[in-house]
């Protein structure tokens, strides 16, 4: 997950930067062709007076919105084409110099890519670039190292959201238990429960609580059964 903070341009000054609304249909990329952190490109962006704007910046660290997605954004040079019209546009900064801040802003804007198509349920092929509209060769750097690369940190952005790590599923089962632990003796299982405990027969868990709806491993299966066998021999 990518944190989105959002910086938006103020509404008085939407007929200069996002004049349209329109329902988005796709994803253009960009590269910012110069070296600095998400949230000045778009703190000056939403300030300067031109008529070039887009929907996200995004750096090693986070992304940052400064236009609505249901708002249009002067971009990719196609006038009141698709791109300009249609397009979420995200520009990926640090790529003048380029380097392991570019790499790493470069993974930022593939995980906010797998989250927007996610969100709109779209496919990778919603994924298009500045060239696409006009010709301009940017995303520049991102080119240069290959689109299909790029593409390829998106695929695989989308395939782990969709995936459990280890880390999480361990935390997930581990949330389970406490709370099927922490659970009351259900009302049907209460006389069971009563005469097991008055004959010993449930005894030998090594918490020393009884955790009535909990798993039982095969170790408290073992002790169960040493009991119930040694209560039936009178031992
Ligand atoms: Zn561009």
């Amino acid at each position: 997950m990518i944190t989105i903070k959002k910086e938006l341009c103020p509404k008085w000054r939407y007929d200069l930067k996002c004049p349209y609304t329109r329902t988005p249909s796709r994803i253009v990329v960009h590269n910012t062709a110069n070296d600095a952190p998400a949230l000045s490109e778009i703190t000056y962006m939403v300030n300067n007076d031109y008529e070039v704007s887009y929907h996200f910046a995004v750096d090693e660290k986070e992304a940052v919105q400064g236009l609505p997605l249901d708002r249009n954004a002067w971009a990719s040079g196609d006038g009141h084409g698709k791109g300009n019209m249609e397009g979420i546009h995200i520009e990926i900064c640090w790529s003048k110099s380029g380097g392991e801040r570019f790499l790493k802003a470069e993974r930022s804007a593939a995980a906010l890519i797998a989250q927007l198509l996610k969100q709109y349920g779209w496919g990778i092929d919603k994924v298009t670039k500045h060239q696409d509209y006009d010709g301009k060769y940017c995303p520049h750097r991102t080119l240069d190292l290959g689109w299909q690369r790029f593409l390829d940190l998106v695929k695989k952005e989308m395939e782990d959201e969709e995936m459990l790590s280890y880390e999480q599923w361990k935390e997930y089962q581990e949330r389970y238990e406490k709370e099927q632990a922490a659970k009351q003796v259900s009302k049907w299982a209460q006389p069971a429960v009563a005469y097991c405990k008055e004959h010993g027969l449930m005894s030998g868990d090594k918490e020393g609580t009884f955790r009535p709806q909990s798993f039982v491993t095969r170790q408290e299966l073992a002790q169960v059964t040493m009991n119930q066998h040694k209560s039936l021999k009178g031992e």
